[in-house]
C-alpha cells in the first residue's frame, strides 16, 4: 500500500528533465583514501555493482601509476559491460599511450587527461607559462583523440585559476577534440555561489562550450562538495564526478548517493535526473565499506544506519498518521531492505545465491559453490544467518585471493599478570610450520608477534577493531586491522565466531597483502 503510494507521488513530481551523467571515481580518486587500496577482485566486484546501479562512466584507475592499476583498468575494460570505462592520464605521451593500452578492449572507452592551470601549480609544480599550458593541453587532447572519440580534459585546480585563463584553456581543448571538460575543485576550496559563477562564466564566455559537456569534480575539505556539485548542475554542468560514500583522500569527494538523491528528491527544483537505480544505493554503499574496511558514519545522509531512524515521539506519531509528515524520501527508495531475510541450516544454494545477488554481489559459479560450503559450516555454529553474515563470508572470499600464508591453528595460554604463551601453526605453499613464543601483552598481541616472527614481516599496528556482524551471543566477530609497512598502510579483515581467531586471520590477511605487493616490486 505504502509502496504504491510513493510510486504515484514520485511519478507526478518527476518532470521531463535534463540527464546528468554520473561519473564514478571510487576506484580511482576514492582509492587514494588512506588504507583504501583494493586488489583486482575487489575492484571488479565494485565495477560490476556500479554498472548494475546505472552509473554512466566508471573511472577505473590511473593506468601508468602502477602495474596493478594498469591491470585493473584493463580487466575492467575487457569484462565489465554497460558503462563507459575511463582511465586517467597526465598530459604526457607515455601516460596517454598507456591509458589507451589498458582501455582499448572496452565496449565504450574514455581517456581522461589532466593538466593543472592555476598560478600556484603553473609556477611551483609545472614551471610553465600560460601559453605553454595551453599548448601542452591541446597537444595531449589531440593525441588522446587519435585513439578514441570520448575525451575528457581536466584543468587541475580549476577553482583557483584566473577566470580568463580558464576560459582560454577550455575553449582551446574543446577545439582540439575534448568532449567533456571537467572543472575540478582539487583542494576543496570553492563555495556554492563561487562554483555557480565559474560554470556560468564558462557558459557565457567560451564560444564553443556547447560542443562539450561541462563536468564538476568537488572535494569535501570544507564540507561543501555535494552543495558545490549541485550548484554547478543548476548553472549548467551536465556531469557530476563522485564516489560511493564520498570516499576519497582527506575529507573525501562528492558523495554519489547524496547528489543522486538530491536531484531525485528535488526534481521539482533542478529539473535534472540521473540513470541511477536508487534502490541499489545502500547495497553498493555496504559493498564499498565492506571491501575498503572504511565504515560509514551512522548519521551519514542517505546510507547511514540512522538516516531514516525516527526516535522523537512526536515524529513517530506523525509518521504513523502519514509518512510524508516527516519523511522526504522512503527507506525502500534507497535500498534499505524491506526485510532482512533470515536464512538457516535448511536454506538451499539457490536461496543463498539469490540473496547474494540482491545484496549487490556478482558471483561466479565457483564463488557461489565456495560460499555455500562456508554457509553450511556457519549454519552449524549459528542458527540464524543474516545478510551481514553472508556479506562477511563473501568479503572473506574476495579478500582471500593470493594468500601466501594461511592459519592452520593457534593455541594461547594466558591470564592476569602472566606473559602469554602462544603456539601458532601456519601453512605456506604445501608446508606447515610452527612458531612457539613466550611474549606479548594479552593473547592478541602475542599472536600478532608470533605472526611477525613466522612471516618475517615487521609492521606497526595503526588500528584494530572488533565488532559483531549481527546480533546475539553466537554472532560472528569481524576484525579489521590497519598496519603500516614501509610507509604504506595495509588493511586486513576476517570474520569468525571466535574473535581471537578472527584477529589472527585479519592480521595475517594484512601481511599477505604486503607480501603480494612485495612480490610485484
Ligand atoms: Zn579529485
Amino acid at each position: 500500500m505504502h509502496i504504491q503510494d510513493t510510486n504515484t507521488v514520485t511519478a507526478s513530481i518527476q518532470s521531463p528533465s535534463r540527464h546528468i551523467v554520473i561519473f564514478d571515481t571510487t576506484l580511482r580518486d576514492g582509492e587514494q583514501s588512506p588504507g583504501a587500496s583494493m586488489n583486482l577482485a575487489e575492484k571488479m566486484e565494485i565495477a560490476e555493482a556500479l554498472v548494475a546501479m546505472g552509473v554512466d562512466v566508471i573511472e577505473a584507475g590511473f593506468p601508468i601509476a602502477s602495474p596493478g592499476d594498469f591491470e585493473a583498468v584493463r580487466e575492467i575494460a575487457r569484462s565489465v559491460k554497460g558503462s563507459t570505462i575511463c582511465g586517467l592520464a597526465r598530459c604526457r605521451d607515455a601516460d596517454i599511450d598507456r591509458a589507451w593500452e589498458a582501455l582499448k578492449h572496452a565496449q565504450r572507452a574514455r581517456i581522461h587527461v589532466f593538466l593543472a592551470t592555476s598560478p600556484i601549480h603553473r609556477e611551483h609544480k609545472l614551471k610553465m607559462s600560460q601559453d605553454e599550458v595551453v599548448e601542452h593541453a591541446v597537444a595531449c587532447v589531440k593525441r588522446a583523440r587519435n585513439y578514441c572519440p570520448d575525451i575528457e580534459y581536466s584543468p587541475e585546480d580549476a577553482t583557483r585559476t584566473e577566470p580568463d585563463f580558464l576560459c582560454r584553456v577550455v575553449e582551446a581543448t574543446i577545439a582540439a577534440g575534448a568532449t567533456t571538460v571537467n572543472i575540478p575543485d582539487t583542494v576543496g576550496y570553492a563555495t556554492p555561489s563561487h562554483m555557480g559563477e565559474i560554470i556560468r562564466t564558462l557558459r557565457n564566455r567560451v564560444p564553443n562550450i556547447d560542443k562539450a559537456v561541462i563536468s564538476i569534480h568537488c572535494h569535501n575539505d570544507l564540507g561543501m562538495a555535494v552543495a558545490n556539485s549541485l550548484t554547478a548542475v543548476e548553472a549548467g554542468a551536465g556531469q557530476v564526478e563522485c564516489t560511493i560514500n564520498g570516499l576519497g583522500e582527506r575529507a573525501g569527494n562528492c558523495s554519489l548517493e547524496e547528489v543522486v538523491m538530491a536531484l531525485r528528491t528535488r526534481n521539482d527544483y533542478y529539473h535534472a535526473g540521473t540513470r541511477v537505480q536508487t534502490q541499489r544505493l545502500v547495497p553498493t554503499s555496504r559493498l564499498v565499506s565492506n571491501i575498503t574496511g572504511i565504515q560509514v558514519q551512522r548519521n551519514k545522509a542517505i546510507v547511514g544506519q540512522n538516516a531514516f531512524a525516527h526516535e522523537a515521539g512526536i515524529h513517530q506519531d506523525g509518521m504513523l498518521k502519514h509518512h510524508t509528515t516527516y519523511e522526504i524520501m522512503r527507506p525502500v527508495d534507497v535500498g534499505f531492505a524491506i526485510s532482512d531475510l533470515v536464512l538457516g541450516k535448511h536454506s538451499g544454494r539457490a536461496a543463498l545465491a539469490d540473496r547474494a545477488k540482491a545484496m549487490g554481489y556478482t558471483l561466479t559459479r565457483e564463488q557461489v559453490d565456495t560460499l555455500f560450503e562456508q554457509f553450511k559450516v556457519l549454519a552449524d555454529k549459528k542458527k540464524e544467518i543474516y545478510d551481514a553474515d553472508i556479506g562477511a563470508l563473501i568479503e572473506q572470499q574476495i579478500h582471500a585471493i593470493s594468500e601466501k600464508w594461511t592459519l592452520e591453528s593457534y593455541k594461547v595460554t594466558c591470564g592476569t599478570g602472566q606473559v602469554p604463551e602462544v603456539e601458532l601453526r601456519l601453512h605456506r605453499g604445501g608446508e606447515s610450520s610452527t612458531v612457539t613464543m613466550h611474549c606479548g601483552d594479552g593473547p592478541i598481541d602475542a599472536i600478532f608477534l608470533a605472526i611477525e616472527k613466522a612471516t618475517g614481516f615487521t609492521v606497526v599496528c595503526k588500528d584494530f577493531s572488533v565488532h559483531s556482524v549481527t546480533v546475539g551471543k553466537d554472532a560472528q566477530g569481524e576484525v579489521l586491522v590497519q598496519v603500516e609497512h614501509d610507509g604504506q598502510v595495509y588493511r586486513g579483515r576476517a570474520v569468525s565466531t571466535d574473535s581471537v581467531e578472527a584477529s589472527a586471520r585479519a592480521f595475517l590477511n594484512a601481511i599477505n597483502r604486503i607480501a603480494a605487493v612485495s612480490a610485484v616490486v
